[in-house]
């Protein structure tokens, strides 16, 4: 954990967030200043700063990630209307919460 990390605070419920997805690795809440009518952040629980930090031993972090992602997008009721799947990768990525965490964005209206 890192003491001065906004994440690492609400993995840790220092500051309130209503979780909805949790387990031993990820924490999965909604973003405070949403892009679309469903933006989620998926967090996995260990301080990483970002995918630049990523260490080979830490790659089923990612996939599990993915594998989480799915069954949100499934509960959120975007799977099939469809969504994207976002990491932000340092400043000039738009990365501001240098915590990892993927971006689950959808449920525009469909045309
Ligand atoms: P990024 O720009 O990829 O680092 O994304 C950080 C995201 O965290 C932004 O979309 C913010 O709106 C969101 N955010 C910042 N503070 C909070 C918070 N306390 N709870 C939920 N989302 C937050």
């Amino acid at each position: 954990m890192s003491h001065d990390c906004l994440f690492c605070k609400i993995v840790n419920r220092e500051i309130p967030s209503e979780f909805l997805y949790e387990d031993d690795t990820y924490v999965v809440f909604k973003d405070i200043n949403p892009a679309a009518p469903v933006h989620l952040l998926l967090v996995p629980k260990k301080h990483i700063r970002s995918i630049n930090d990523l260490s080979p031993e830490e790659g089923d972090i990612i996939s599990g990630l993915f594998m989480v992602a799915k069954e949100m997008a499934r509960e959120q009721g975007v799977n099939e209307s469809g969504y994207k799947l976002l990491f932000n990768v340092e400043k000039g990525g738009g990365q501001e919460i240098f915590h990892l965490h993927l971006h689950l964005i959808g449920g525009w209206q469909k045309k």
